[in-house]
């Protein structure tokens, strides 16, 4: 792939992007929360219970890109206070997604990792400002991307600066219509081949499923992901955004509780050499 100066570069290493005590790129990374902050009791309540449960981050949008102008827009500063409070209750990083560049500056006085959603990866203007950010930032992949338009846009990022990117694959449209997305898992080996970045796999927004979240937690740690970011919340059915595909707190401790041995096993089975 042609131009991809520094997301390509220097294979001999790996990024690992630190988040205050969180490595991502080492280990395996549980980030958790739900879609939207939608009051300070939900969310403190949800982070309390994702902690609880091992969660390595919190998620959380404050400003919501919807596809309808009249569904819930997210908090703004508000939401933001809400997850800065969050963080001081649970000691959790907190990932939330920042969708205009004029509001890059103020978000990442609040945000550990800012994220970019899928509807913006190809906003140059968004890219540029975040990488002009201290802050790491959490690139989703279009849903309509190739793997390289979307290293193209980690690119933009790095090239202006900020040399902690994590990229998030999160599904592509298909013609499947019984899942959200289809999640395309092959793109983390492939990403591992193509760049030092580290990938962690959304098993939530790709499915838009309870019920396929689990096997496509465990299935992204097998192919090689440096970590998940799920949604959880307390009241599932209240939820203002993505009500169908957030996890009950017990659900997301049921996957928790196979994520971890599977980590330990897997980190005991040889890596065998490719054959050519
Ligand atoms: C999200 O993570 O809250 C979100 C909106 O995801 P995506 O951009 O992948 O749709
Ligand atoms: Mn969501």
């Amino acid at each position: 792939m042609k131009n991809l100066k520094l997301a390509s570069s220097g294979m001999d290493r790996r990024t690992v992007v630190q988040v205050g005590d969180v490595t991502l790129g080492e280990g395996f990374c549980v980030i958790a929360g739900p879609c939207s902050v939608e009051s300070e009791n939900q969310t403190l309540e949800t982070a309390a219970a994702v902690k609880r449960a091992g969660a390595n981050m919190l998620r959380g949008g404050a400003f919501k890109p919807r596809s309808s102008p009249y569904s819930f827009q997210g908090l703004g500063l508000e939401g933001l206070q809400i997850l800065a409070r969050a963080r001081e209750e649970t000691g959790l990083p907190v990932v939330t997604e920042v969708i205009d560049p004029r509001d890059v500056s103020w978000v990442a006085e609040f945000a550990d990792v800012l994220q970019i959603g899928t509807r913006n990866m190809q906003n140059f203007a968004l890219l540029k400002e975040v990488g002009k950010a201290e802050k790491p930032v959490l690139l989703k992949r279009g849903m309509y991307s190739t793997l390289e338009e979307w290293l193209n846009c980690a690119e933009y990022i790095l090239s202006e600066g900020n040399p902690n990117v994590i990229l998030c694959e999160r599904g592509i449209r298909t013609f499947e219509r019984y899942t959200r997305n289809t999640l395309d898992l092959s793109a983390v080996p492939a990403m591992r081949e193509l760049t030092h970045l580290p990938i962690v796999v959304d098993p939530t927004h790709s499915t838009g499923r309870v019920s396929l979240v689990e096997p496509m937690s465990l299935a992204a740690l097998a192919s090689g992901a440096d970590g998940i970011m799920v949604e959880v919340h307390c009241r599932p059915k209240e939820a203002l955004c993505d009500a169908d595909q957030a996890l009950t707190p017990e659900q997301f401790d049921r996957i928790m509780s196979r994520i971890r041995p599977l980590q330990q096993f897997l980190a005991e089975v040889p890596e065998t050499t490719p054959t050519a």
